[in-house]
């Protein structure tokens, strides 16, 4: 019985019935009772071991240790989040970008961005976002979905990760992925319109395969940007270049605000750290301030 058993990812969720890629074949299947007993809870991501069952079905017999997991969407084991955003229609709006990395950072999950419609922006638009971003060290991929320019780069950044996007509204997630994997065929829209069905649907969560051995959550993460989950004190440990600077000022628990011999004030004096990030910085702060609910 026991050396029948195999090992596989849980791709997809609907109910209680999970689809277990075995690398060979994908098998339906239920969870043993046991599992039920204990109330784990199976999620699409989880990498399971089943026992095969009659052809194409199986059951899970256990859910292996996650390195994470996400409830919205209810995903386990992601290995980045994909912020997509347009250069233009809609408008990049980087209060939103930096809201998303800080959101994504307390979630402890790497970031990486993944700048779409760059044949409606100018080189120097291109350049000035990318290099703000990439000068503190976060992943940063241009791409067209309408023309194709950077798409490889996109495969690449996807390829054998599992992936969750996140991102406004019409920047191009689903155009992007039927660029790179037409056979899904994804209507316009498709991976944002799901946040608006309602909480019940978006338990079942698909991955979809993209590139090499790449997959992505069919519907998107951080729909829901609030900051009430975000100490106000660790905001600025998830700003990689303010984190660096961090136990260089002259208070312990310095927010960077308005003490005295603060480094990262200097620092933004001296241009080393960029204005506007600190600019949106103290307005997130701010923000977060305002929304934090400890209980
Ligand atoms: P989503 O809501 O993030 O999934 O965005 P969609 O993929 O539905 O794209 C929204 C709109 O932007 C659609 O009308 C797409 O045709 C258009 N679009 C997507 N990618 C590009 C691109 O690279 N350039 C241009 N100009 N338009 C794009
Ligand atoms: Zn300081």
């Amino acid at each position: 019985m026991t050396e029948n058993r195999t090992q596989g990812r849980v791709i997809r969720s609907y109910s209680n019935i999970y689809y277990v890629d075995t690398g060979g074949e994908v098998l339906e299947c239920r969870p043993r009772g046991r599992l039920r007993y204990h109330d784990e809870k199976v999620l699409a991501g989880d990498i399971v071991r089943v026992s095969p069952a009659s052809p194409g079905f199986g059951a899970i017999d256990e859910i292996l240790p996650r390195r994470n997991s996400l409830s919205r969407p209810p995903v386990a084991n992601v290995d980045q989040v994909v912020l997509v955003f347009s250069f233009h229609g809609p408008e990049i709006d980087l209060y939103l970008v930096d809201r998303f990395l800080i959101l994504v950072a307390a979630a402890d999950l790497p970031a990486v961005l993944c700048l779409n419609k760059m044949d409606l922006a100018s080189d120097p638009e291109i350049a000035s976002v990318q290099g703000v971003y990439e000068k503190v060290g976060y992943r940063t991929v241009i791409a067209s979905a309408r023309t194709g320019q950077g798409l490889d780069g996109v495969r690449d950044l996807l390829g054998g990760r599992l992936s969750v996007l996140a991102g406004p509204s019409g920047a191009g997630k689903s155009s992007l992925l039927n660029a790179l994997s037409p056979e899904l065929g994804l209507r316009t829209g498709e991976l944002s319109r799901k946040i608006h069905r309602g909480t019940h649907t978006t338990r079942h969560v698909a991955l979809l395969p993209i590139g090499q051995g790449g997959m992505v959550a069919d519907t998107p993460g951080f729909t829901h940007l609030e900051l009430k989950d975000v100490k106000p004190a660790d905001v600025s440990w998830h700003y990689p270049e303010i984190a660096a600077l961090g136990g260089e000022c002259r208070f312990r628990g310095c927010v960077h605000r308005a003490e005295p011999d603060c480094r990262v004030k200097e620092a933004v004096g001296e241009g080393s750290v960029d204005g506007g990030r600190y600019q949106r910085y103290l307005s997130l702060l701010k923000e977060t301030e305002a929304a934090y609910r400890p209980w």
